[in-house]
């Protein structure tokens, strides 16, 4: 049997990250700058949310807002999804697949260590185009694995931040208040 790839070793280390009130453009000039198409968005140094290329031009350019007046939280995606880095890059796929996002950034111990792109992963293993897209194409979507992915944000109970977010009928949960 072929060896499986884990994400860990398709990760990209360098990532480049802000904070929920640096103003896009601040963060837009530095992923120019990078070459980079997004940025996670760090609060006491948990990852809480991504600002990409798209959020730049959907929230901020198409909505004629001022890119030096708007900070990174109003516009981030977010909550976030994260993954543990010993994923392996078919099970990751399937989770971008199922969640419609391109890029997880990837978590061990609580801690950002890398990031990993759908581009990333077409280069790595060009199979997994064409498994993308026999995936899209099954009624109801593919199964995506749950327990290596964490979600990360705001909770929508209490406001506190949590990477360890669960959907409870439609709302972000963290831990505590999906036990009350
Ligand atoms: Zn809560």
């Amino acid at each position: 049997m072929k060896r499986e790839i884990l994400v860990r070793e398709a990760m990209r280390t360098k990532i480049l990250t802000c904070s929920p009130s640096d103003t896009v453009q601040e963060v837009a000039k530095k992923m120019r700058k990078e070459r980079v198409g997004s940025s996670v968005v760090m609060s006491k140094g948990k990852p809480v949310g991504i600002l990409t290329e798209s959020d730049i031009l959907e929230k901020v350019v198409a909505e004629g807002r001022d890119a030096s007046k708007t900070k990174v939280e109003e516009v981030m995606s977010t909550p976030l999804l994260t993954i543990d880095p010993y994923t392996a890059i078919e099970d990751a796929m399937k989770v971008m697949s199922k969640h419609n996002v391109r890029r997880l950034p990837v978590v061990e111990k609580g801690k950002l260590i890398g990031i990993i792109t759908e581009k990333d992963l077409f280069r790595i293993s060009p199979t997994l185009i064409e498994m993308s897209k026999e995936w899209s194409l099954i009624e109801g979507g593919i199964p995506a694995p749950s327990t290596q992915v964490s979600i990360s944000g705001k909770c929508e109970g209490c406001g506190r931040l949590s990477t360890d977010l669960r959907e409870v009928d439609g709302r972000f949960l963290c831990e505590d208040c999906r036990e009350g």
